[in-house]
Formats: structure tokens, C-alpha cells, sequence
């Protein structure tokens, strides 16, 4: 591992005043829980990383009028223990408590987590110049794939490994970003981004932006929502599939529902298809098999994955209809 320094910034501006040209030289860093493993084992070698966490202000769970903020420098434990989050928005609590451990949760922070890096074991391999490094080819494509992509994948098969940022797209949240230009608030939707757009990132962050903030919507009256994740180990794993569902139900059906897969593609995957077959119909296992096989038409298995399709079924399933 090479040196590096650490800088200390007080204020948001010091650090969106960095030149994103230099972008090779520096990392911002927030619990370093991921970070501090990829300096490690060499994928990236910064000159100094820009720790986040000597800004004061950035970590916070407030309600408002409109529903809640979340500063990004909130731990994930933060908002695990949150009795707010817990009760009004039962997905995302069930997102942190199923995240990693409880000293990874204690370190590791909500904006952290959205900008991880994929854990793809290519990309994990320093000796291993995949596309997202830089390189020429995507190895996962015909090589080991079993935990990879079948959706959304083209050039570069890793998956999304967050399993905050189903449940908060499912929650209609929505990221502010400080950026050297105009700060700017988005969907988070619309926060992640395909390797076909930019093969060598995954989201829309410059190096000198900065995530500092998520809001989701008040909860409506009688709605509801779950996240299911579907791990290899019972310890902690990142997730294999995983289905965060929001909706409001009336009787049998959803009166509205909005479903997004974890691990299945390089962004966190909206199932659309699915929402629009659900919605307004009597939830049956048979409407959920029909849903879910609709919307995985599109799905591309590679030669080790295609038992995600039969899980992706399972996992949907049963968190709708553990929603009923
Ligand atoms: C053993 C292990 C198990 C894990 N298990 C899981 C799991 O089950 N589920 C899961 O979702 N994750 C898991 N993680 C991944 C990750 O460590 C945590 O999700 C954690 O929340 C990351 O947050 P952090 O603050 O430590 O991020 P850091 O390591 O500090 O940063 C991660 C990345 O985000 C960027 N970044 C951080 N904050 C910001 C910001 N505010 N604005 C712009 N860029 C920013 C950094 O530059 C860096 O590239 C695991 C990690 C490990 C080591």
C-alpha cells in the first residue's frame, strides 16, 4: 500500500473547490469501511484522502413538513436505532439492520453506502485490469459469474452491492449534491448510472461533489413497505437478490406499489413491469409468478447466474406478499 495523506477540511466548500482534474490524486472518504479496503489492496493509490467526517453538520435524522432528512454522514447504525425510520419507513430500517455487521454499521455512514464501489471480484483483483480500471475487457462476462448481473448488464457485469439504496428508491427518496457548479437535488433514481453511460463509475458524482443529503416523502396514510435480501451466509454477505416493495394495499390489491431489486444489475433495479401488472389486480402467488416473469423477460443470464431468475421470484414474492 502506498503513503498517503489525510486532509481535514472544515466546511463543504473546501472540498468542492478541489480540481476534479486531478481526480487520480484524491479520495473523499467518510467511514472508510470500503475505502480503506480498496487503498489497501491497491485498486486505487490516492495521494491523500479527504476525510468527510471533520465537516460538522452532516450527520442528522430530522423531520420536517414535507417527511425526513438524512445528512450522509449518518451511520447506517444511526438509522437502524432511528424510531422514526423504524415506523414510518420499515424498509430502509430493515436495509441497515441487514447491512454487513454492527462495527461495520457503527462506522460505515448512509452516503457511504450509496457511493460504495461493486465488489466484483475482477475489480477487487489488483492483478485484474478490467474495464472499470481502465482495461479492455469485463472478465465476469465469460468467466466466474455466479453473484453477477443478468439485468441492466452490457459491458461490465458487476451489481450494485447497496442494500440502503433499493429500499430508499422504493421510498421515492430523493439526494442533494454539493458540487463546485450549482448545488442540485435529484431523484436517486436517477442518481445511479449504467457502465454503458460510464463504464468507470457508478453513479453521477464528480470526484469533487459530494452527497450530503437524502430526503424521502412523508409516509402516506396506510402505506407500507418491506426489504427482503437474500444472503449466501448467515453471517454478514452482501446480497444475492434482494427486493425492496413499497405500496399502499386496499383489500387484496395495491392501490399503488413500487418495487426495486438489489444485486441483480449494476444500478439498483426498478421493476416496473411488475408494479404495472400488480397494481389494482387481486394479489394471488399465480399474479406475482406472472409479474415477475414478465418483467424478467428482459433479464440475460450468464453461464453461473441463471438461478437468479428463480430467486428473484421467490424474493418478490414473498416480501409482497408478506405486505398483505
Ligand atoms: C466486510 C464488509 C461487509 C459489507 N457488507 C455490506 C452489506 O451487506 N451491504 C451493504 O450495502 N454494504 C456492505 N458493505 C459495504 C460498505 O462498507 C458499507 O456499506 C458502508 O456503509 C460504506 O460507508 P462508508 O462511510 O464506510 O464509506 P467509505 O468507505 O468512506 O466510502 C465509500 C465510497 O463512497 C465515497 N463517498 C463516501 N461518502 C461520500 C459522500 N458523502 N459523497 C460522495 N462520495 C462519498 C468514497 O469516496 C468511496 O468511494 C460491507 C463492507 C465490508 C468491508
Amino acid at each position: 500500500m502506498k503513503d498517503f495523506k489525510i486532509a481535514e477540511p472544515q466546511t463543504l466548500e473546501q472540498v468542492i473547490s478541489l480540481p476534479a482534474e486531478e481526480k487520480d490524486k484524491f479520495c473523499l472518504m467518510a467511514g472508510g469501511t470500503d475505502l480503506l479496503g480498496e487503498i489497501k489492496d491497491e485498486i486505487i493509490s490516492p495521494e491523500f484522502i479527504v476525510d468527510l467526517k471533520t465537516i460538522p453538520g452532516l450527520s442528522y435524522i430530522q423531520k420536517d413538513k414535507d417527511g425526513v432528512k438524512i445528512g450522509a454522514l449518518t451511520t447506517v447504525a444511526e438509522l437502524a436505532e432511528n424510531p422514526l425510520i423504524k415506523t414510518d419507513y420499515p424498509a430502509l430500517h430493515q436495509a441497515a439492520l441487514a447491512l454487513a455487521t454492527p462495527q461495520l454499521r457503527n462506522m460505515g455512514t448512509v452516503g457511504g453506502n450509496l457511493c460504495q464501489r461493486p465488489r466484483c471480484w475482477y475489480y477487487r483483483d489488483p492483478n485484474m485490469k478490467c474495464r472499470k480500471k481502465g482495461g479492455s475487457q469485463c472478465f465476469a462476462s465469460n468467466g466466474r459469474n455466479k453473484y453477477h448481473a443478468i439485468l441492466g448488464a452490457r459491458i461490465c457485469y458487476i451489481v450494485h452491492p447497496s442494500d440502503l439504496a433499493p429500499a430508499l428508491i422504493s421510498l421515492d427518496a430523493e439526494v442533494t449534491i454539493s458540487s463546485p457548479k450549482k448545488e442540485k437535488t435529484i431523484s436517486l433514481a436517477d442518481f445511479f448510472t449504467l457502465p454503458q453511460v460510464n463504464v468507470r463509475k457508478e453513479n453521477i458524482l464528480e470526484p469533487n461533489e459530494v452527497l450530503r443529503e437524502l430526503r424521502i416523502p412523508q409516509a402516506k396514510n396506510g402505506e407500507k413497505s418491506t426489504y427482503l435480501k437474500f444472503k449466501e451466509r448467515g453471517t454478514w454477505d452482501f446480497a444475492v437478490v434482494s427486493a425492496a416493495v413499497k405500496g399502499t394495499v386496499s383489500g387484496r390489491a395495491f392501490k399503488d406499489i413500487r418495487i426495486t431489486l438489489g444485486g441483480v444489475a449494476p444500478i439498483p433495479w426498478r421493476l416496473k413491469i411488475a408494479e404495472d401488472l400488480i397494481k389494482g389486480k387481486k394479489v394471488t402467488e399465480n399474479l406475482l409468478r406472472q409479474a415477475a416473469g414478465e418483467a424478467l423477460k428482459e433479464a440475460r443470464p450468464l453461464k453461473d447466474n441463471g438461478y437468479k431468475k428463480e430467486l428473484i421470484e421467490v424474493v418478490l414474492s414473498r416480501a409482497v406478499l408478506s405486505l398483505m
